[in-house]
């Protein structure tokens, strides 16, 4: 057994690492962090099938990395077979490095470090879309996460992050996606870029609000549309509120004075789905 802490790593090759001071262990474990990770443009994502399914879909990958004891499986051989291919690093490594790596006590066997894909308003096609998910300002990651994988189950065209939000990227994020970031085309805008290309958008823009005297079930989804959800803790801003094309409420009969951000949006696409005007 090599170990690579002395060693730089190229792309292109197989390593064993079993040393938690390695510099390439360290540059991962750095990937926790939003500033490391806006520096790089990488980010971590865990699991062997969700690593695998976006290898196949063609993610850019630069290092695989696997549990030493499960190197022989078909499947962990085969994809790094096709990352080292495609000239990505390969490391083998101790779980004690693995756990290091994800911050767990129980870590995945497997995680890879591909590179962040974000478009801009401009990456748009308006033409074949069905349903833009617009977030305003929001700030958990669990929430974001589950969006995206909400956008995907139901074939929804993406997720447009305004403002300031949470990192689509972080591990948590990706994690809650169950692997839907490598099918969501995620977007990213300022209030004032949306505010102004929405108006270029050839749907209307359909908001949430506490504040909204319309029922969800009453209203059309035409499609395309943009459905403008807004931030856990004060909700839609009054003056995105009031650029939206109509403003609907999902009535509460308990005493909750609000849903839960990602659970409204579910609901919001599903009516639009069951509606069958749209996705
Ligand atoms: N205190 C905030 C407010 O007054 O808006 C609550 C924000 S809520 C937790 C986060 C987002 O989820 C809202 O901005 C809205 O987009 C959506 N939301 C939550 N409950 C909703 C409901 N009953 N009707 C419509 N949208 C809702």
């Amino acid at each position: 057994m090599s170990d690579a802490k002395t060693s730089p790593v190229r792309p292109g090759v197989v390593k064993t690492v079993t040393s938690l001071a390695n510099p390439t262990v360290k540059d991962i474990r750095s990937l926790q962090q939003r500033k490391f990770r806006q520096q790089t443009g990488r980010f971590v994502a865990e699991g062997l099938k969700l690593v695998t399914d976006a290898v196949e879909a063609g993610w850019p990958i630069e290092i695989f990395v696997h549990a030493e004891k499960i190197g022989t499986q078909d499947a962990v051989a085969q994809t790094a077979a096709k990352v080292k291919a495609r000239g990505g690093l390969i490391l083998q490594v101790s779980e004690a490095v693995l756990s290091k790596m994800t911050h767990r006590d129980n870590p995945q066997m497997v995680i890879g470090v591909f590179r962040q894909r974000l478009k801009k308003l401009a990456d748009i096609d308006a033409s074949g879309a069905t349903v833009w998910v617009a977030l305003e300002n929001i700030k958990d990651p669990g929430n974001l996460g589950t969006v995206i994988r909400t956008v995907d189950s139901v074939g929804a065209s993406g997720v447009i992050l305004i403002g300031d939000t949470v990192d689509p990227f972080s591990i948590e994020t990706v994690r809650a996606t169950m692997g839907s970031i490598f099918a969501v085309p995620v977007v990213k805008a300022s209030v004032e870029e949306f505010l102004a290309w929405k108006d270029t958008f050839p749907g209307p823009v359909i908001g949430t609000h506490l504040a909204g005297a319309v029922d969800y079930r009453t209203i059309d989804y035409p499609e395309p549309m943009i459905l403008l959800m807004g931030n856990e803790q004060s909700g839609l801003p009054q003056r995105i509120a009031d650029s939206c094309d109509r403003l609907v409420k999902i009535p509460m009969a308990g005493r909750a004075d609000s849903l839960n951000l990602a659970v409204s949006t579910g609901i919001m696409l599903y009516e639009a789905r069951r509606s069958r005007l749209v996705l």
